[in-house]
């Protein structure tokens, strides 16, 4: 499995998309605004979309999907189902599409047959996807937030952790699974760690003390940094002398899922 990086940063500016994952060609993990580099027809071969929660960065691009493939999706006579917790569903249905941030498009072009449908998960669920197994982790946001592992067979899981303050259950689970990559939002470098605190972000400092509580020596990809803010952040990581092999995540990489293989380079059009 390829699991290809859309964007992973905090906000946007040229060259800084926000939070979007494609595994394969078929399931997004997280719908910001990296899914528009994807070709027309990328985007019609999207079948899930998992939500780690409702804030607009990482939301943003489903409305504006839904209306992009429409068209090609009735032929296909299936819905795009976009997964998440109940909470998150809600808050899709109550502030964009309710006509007037956006139409409706869980009811169009037609009630029977939409483009979009909004199926609930639970923290903890294991859902089967495209032959992708993905488990529901928990996450500590401002609002209703999860993680994902997906599995990667033998040589073990590809894990983003979603927005995340500081979370003792996420550590817990994962030392009964094999973490080959950990995707882990750093939003906020030390000097503004008040705010990390307060919007539950993490800052270095944090992370620091949350990677304590990750057995072995991992791949520990960092996303999530505003625009700008990328070299102090990782300094700061870096200063902290992690056992784990850590990197900054960057927008047209793709990690291999079933080896150990990390590829770089612009390939946001694998059409
Ligand atoms: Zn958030
Ligand atoms: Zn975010």
């Amino acid at each position: 499995m390829i699991v290809q990086v859309l964007g992973c940063s905090g906000a946007i500016a040229a060259g800084c998309r926000t939070t979007s994952f494609l595994l394969d060609d078929d399931v997004l993990v997280d719908a910001g605004t990296g899914v528009g580099d994807l070709s027309l027809d990328a985007l019609a071969r999207i079948e899930h979309i998992v939500l780690s929660h409702s804030h607009l960065d990482h939301v943003v691009s489903i409305p504006l999907l839904a209306d992009s493939v429409m068209r090609r999706r009735a032929e296909a006579h299936r819905p795009v189902e976009v997964h998440a917790l109940p909470e998150t569903l809600a808050a899709l249905r109550q502030h964009v599409f309710n006509g007037v941030i956006w139409p409706d498009f869980t009811r169009l072009p037609c009630a029977e047959r939409p483009v979009l449908r909004l199926v609930p998960f639970a923290i903890g669920d294991v859902l089967e996807l495209r032959g992708k197994r993905i488990e529901v982790l928990t996450a500590r946001h401002t609002v209703p937030a999860v993680g994902f592992a997906v599995d990667g067979g033998a040589s073990g899981c590809w894990v983003f952790t979603g927005d995340t303050g500081p979370n003792p259950a996420l550590w817990e689970r994962l030392r009964g699974l094999k973490v080959a990559h950990l995707v882990i939002e750093t939003a906020f470098s030390d000097d503004e760690h008040e705010l990390a605190s307060i919007s539950q972000h993490l800052c270095p400092a944090a992370l620091g003390r949350e990677l304590e509580g990750l057995e072995g020596t991992v791949d520990v990809h960092i996303t999530h940094i505003k625009p700008g803010e990328s070299e102090s952040v990782m300094q700061q990581i870096e200063a902290l002398g992690l056992r784990h092999r850590v990197h900054a995540l960057a927008a047209g990489q793709s990690i291999r899922l079933g080896d150990r293989s990390t590829e770089s380079g612009r390939d946001a059009e694998k059409s």
